[in-house]
C-alpha cells in the first residue's frame, strides 16, 4: 500500500500548459476517483504517477518517496486501460502468468500465484480458454489479473469499464468495490462519467482544466458543492441554475429536491408559478421539465401525476437551496 502526494505540480506539453499547479494528497488504501470533463487532465495526472509522462515541475511521490526519477517499472503502480491489452494467442492463465515470467519468479509459485488471483477475480472456470472465447466483461478481469499479479502497491486505472454495455458496467463497478476492500491497496481511478466516480470512489478529486475544483467524499461534493462547476458536474440531471437578477448571485436547487403541486406549497418552501414544458417516465420516477418565466427547471418526482402544458407551483424549502456569487464559489456555510 502507498500514498500519492502531488508537490507543487505543472506539466505542459511543448508550450501548453495542461496542468498549471497541482498540489494534492491520495492517502494511502483509499479508491480515489479522478473525474471531470474530457480533456481536463486526469489520464497525465495518472501517467505521472505511473512515470509514463515526467511532470515539466514540481515532484511526484510515492509511499513519501520522490519517484521524479525513477523509471515506471521500478514504482510499484501497476496501470489498466480502457484498451486492455491482453494477448489472443495466449490463454487465460498465460496471460496471467506472463508478467511473473518476466520477473522471474519460480514455476509452482507462478502457478499458486495464478490461481488465487483468478479466484479473487472469479476467473478459475476460465484458465484455459482464449480471450476471444470470453465475455468483455471477463476480458477486463483478466486484465486486471494481470495488473494483480505483480503485487502494486498502487493500482492506477484508466476509464477501465467504458468497452463495457451499460448493465456489465454497473456488475464491474460494484466487483472493483469488493476488489478494493479484499486487497486494501490504494486504486486511483480516472473516469469523465460521474455516476462511476460516485458510485465507487471513497474519495473524488473533481478536475476542470487542470485544476481541482473539490476533493472529496461523494456526498460531501453532493451535498456542499464548493462551486457552480461541481454543483452541475455532480448530479445527474444536474443542479438547477437560476439567476436572481443581483449582483450576478445565482441560486440552485437538485431537481430532486423540488416539489410540484398544483397549488402553492407549505410556509418553507420558496415558490413560483410555471407550467409542466416536458413529461418523462423513468420507471420508478417521472422526471418534468417545468417552465417560469425566462427560467426552465428539471424537477424529479416519484408520483406521475402531472400532465404536459399543465399549470404548476414548484416549491424548494429554504434548507434546499444553494446560493453562488458572482465567483461562482458557494456561498454559505459547509
Ligand atoms: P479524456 O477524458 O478525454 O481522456 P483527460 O481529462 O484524461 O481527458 P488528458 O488526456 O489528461 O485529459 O489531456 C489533457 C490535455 O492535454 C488535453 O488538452 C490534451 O489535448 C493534452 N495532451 C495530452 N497528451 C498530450 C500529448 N502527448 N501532446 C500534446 N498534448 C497532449
Amino acid at each position: 500500500m502507498a500514498s500519492i502526494e502531488f508537490v507543487k505540480v505543472t506539466k505542459s506539453f511543448d508550450k501548453h500548459e495542461v496542468i498549471p499547479a497541482l498540489d494534492l494528497r491520495i492517502e494511502d488504501g483509499t479508491f480515489t476517483v479522478l473525474v471531470g470533463p474530457s480533456g481536463c487532465g486526469k489520464t497525465t495526472l495518472l501517467r505521472m504517477i505511473a512515470g509514463i509522462d515526467p511532470q515539466t515541475s514540481g515532484s511526484v511521490h510515492i509511499d513519501g518517496k520522490d519517484v521524479t526519477r525513477i523509471a515506471p517499472g521500478q514504482r510499484g503502480v501497476a496501470m489498466v486501460f480502457q484498451n486492455y491489452a491482453i494477448y489472443p494467442t495466449m490463454s487465460v492463465r498465460e496471460n496471467i502468468e506472463f508478467g511473473l515470467k518476466n520477473n522471474k519468479v519460480g514455476k509452482q509459485e507462478r502457478t499458486e500465484l495464478v490461481e488465487s488471483i483468478s479466484a479473487t477475480v472469479g476467473l478459475s472456470d476460465y484458465l484455459d480458454r482464449k480471450p476471444s472465447t470470453l465475455s468483455g466483461g471477463q476480458r477486463q478481469r483478466v486484465a486486471l489479473a494481470r495488473a494483480m499479479v505483480k503485487k502494486p502497491s498502487v493500482f492506477l486505472m484508466d476509464e477501465p469499464l467504458s468497452n463495457l454495455d451499460a448493465k456489465l458496467r454497473a456488475q464491474m463497478r460494484l466487483e472493483l468495490i469488493e476488489l478494493h476492500k479484499k486487497l486494501g491497496t490504494t486504486f486511483v481511478y480516472v473516469t469523465h462519467d460521474q455516476v462511476e466516480a460516485m458510485s465507487m470512489a471513497d474519495t473524488i478529486v473533481l478536475m476542470n482544466r487542470g485544476l481541482i475544483q473539490q476533493e472529496a467524499p461523494p456526498e460531501a461534493i453532493y451535498r456542499r458543492p464548493n462551486n457552480l462547476f461541481a454543483a452541475q458536474f455532480i448530479g445527474v440531471p444536474p443542479m438547477n441554475i437560476g439567476d436572481l437578477g443581483v449582483d450576478g448571485v445565482k441560486f440552485g436547487f437538485r431537481p430532486e429536491c423540488a416539489v410540484l403541486s398544483v397549488e402553492p406549497g407549505g410556509e418553507r418552501h420558496y415558490s413560483v408559478r410555471g407550467t409542466i414544458a416536458t413529461r418523462e417516465m423513468l420507471g420508478s420516477e417521472t422526471l418534468y421539465q417545468v417552465r417560469a418565466g425566462d427560467h426552465s427547471f428539471m424537477v424529479k418526482c416519484t408520483e406521475d401525476r402531472f400532465i404536459v402544458d399543465q399549470p404548476v407551483c414548484l416549491g424548494v424549502a429554504a434548507a434546499n437551496l444553494y446560493f453562488f456569487g458572482a465567483d461562482q464559489n458557494r456561498i454559505g456555510e459547509d
